[in-house]
């Protein structure tokens, strides 16, 4: 397939898909013409994943990534309190890349996900990288004039809350480094996206369709090879199996994080919250910037962070201390934002089956960010991910 043919197959698969009305021009031209609404403001929105810094090649798949390269920006999106519409896409590749099945693959993964949000693909580029695959997605989206939330709009007396729960995509991480992989990657990943809408049992967050029931060939790879020498019921064998399943789970809160997009519409159009920011980088570094650009300090209690369950699980046994991740690993995607108390009775429980927790206070001096753990009250020093430290 050569790039005119690659160019007018997605035109087609955009035409035949949800198409926004108000793209007069989508693919197919020097750019693309969008018509606009009178008192709205537009959220755009850019995140760049390359090779080898932001993603392992070896650790995901193809359609994975075409669904986490939505995803970060829809987050970006989220975190604005707006409702996406449209995005842009441009990926560069080495030319062996271009000539498997991996674009038709990435392009799988990324439509399952714009389709689930009614996100029209409007345009993109495509190039060829020397070595590894750069991706640059861009994401449109709307307010009302005026109510995008940013992150300057905490003030003292706020309450603090976060959604889902935190530090998994951490634990991933850090699992994929150890050498863990997903097991037979296609079918966990079709399984994610048949499953469909998120579900949340029992107090503990679950993605429908994720990783660990029925049809799921063993694991391939990884620290554990339980599934392959079954005796069939002992109590080691299904503590094995159930240590595998959180694994997985792990892995897939890294490699296919779900962007909070119904949350932030809602805490954008009911006005609800004062401020808001995505969590990437991690909590305590996504705190200090919400707090810095709000001028206002924070407190927050550590047992009111929603560590994650399968964080929790694997702790210890593999040198992971699930409330670390949490205040300190980047990559959940979670939405962390301050309520004025007058609103705080207004907020939904939970909404597509993501629940809240509410993990503190804003305080009224600047920069200060502290945590408290019973009587003890400490300095939390913003410790998240940063490019070019190191
Ligand atoms: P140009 O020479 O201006 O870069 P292209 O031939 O690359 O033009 O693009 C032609 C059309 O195809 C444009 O509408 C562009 O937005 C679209 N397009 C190119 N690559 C992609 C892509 N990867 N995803 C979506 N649309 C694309
Ligand atoms: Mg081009």
């Amino acid at each position: 397939m050569n790039e005119f043919e690659f160019i007018r197959n997605l035109r087609e698969q955009t035409r035949s898909r949800h198409h926004s009305a108000r793209v007069i021009n989508g693919i197919g031209d020097d750019a693309s013409v969008i018509t606009q609404k009178a008192s709205r403001d537009l959220i755009v929105t850019t995140d760049l994943l390359v090779e080898g810094v932001d993603f392992y090649r070896e650790a995901t798949s193809a359609r994975m990534l075409g669904h986490k390269a939505l995803a970060v920006s829809l987050s970006d999106i989220a975190a604005m309190g707006a409702r996406p519409l449209w995005s842009l896409l441009s990926i560069g590749m080495p030319a062996e890349t271009w000539r498997d099945k991996f674009k038709n693959e990435f392009y799988e993964g990324y439509f399952a996900l714009a389709d689930k949000y009614g996100v029209t693909l409007s345009g993109g580029d495509v190039s060829e990288t020397k070595a590894g695959i750069v991706i640059d997605s861009i994401v449109i989206g709307e307010v009302v004039s005026g109510a995008a939330v940013l992150r300057s709009g905490a003030r003292p007396g706020d309450q603090i809350f976060v959604t889902g729960t935190l530090g998994g995509a951490a634990a991933g991480l850090k699992l994929i480094e150890m050498g863990a992989r997903l097991r037979r990657q296609e079918a966990v990943s079709r399984q994610r996206e048949a499953g469909g809408r998120q579900q949340e049992a029992g107090g503990r967050q679950q993605e429908a369709g994720d990783a660990g029931h029925g049809s799921v060939p063993p694991a391939v790879a990884g620290g554990s090879d339980a599934s392959s020498h079954d005796p069939g019921g002992s109590r080691q064998a299904s503590a094995e199996r159930s240590e595998e399943d959180a694994i997985q789970t792990l892995l897939l809160r890294q490699l296919a994080p779900s962007p909070r997009v119904g949350w932030g519409i809602i805490l954008g159009e009911e006005r609800l919250a004062s401020a808001m920011i995505d969590i990437s980088d991690g909590l305590s570094s996504d705190l200090a910037h919400l707090c810095s650009e709000s001028n206002v300090g924070a407190q927050i209690q550590s047992e009111s962070i929603p560590s994650d369950p399968d964080a929790i699980k694997l702790c210890g046994r593999r040198a992971l201390d699930p409330l670390a991740l949490a205040l300190h690993g980047g990559e959940d995607f979670e939405l962390l934002f301050t309520v004025h108390p007058d609103n705080v009775a207004r907020l939904p429980k939970r909404v597509d089956g993501v629940s809240i927790s509410r993990i503190g206070e804003i305080t009224d001096q600047p920069n200060t960010i502290k945590i408290a753990e019973g009587n003890h009250i400490w300095h939390l020093p913003p410790k998240g991910f940063e490019h070019f430290v190191r």
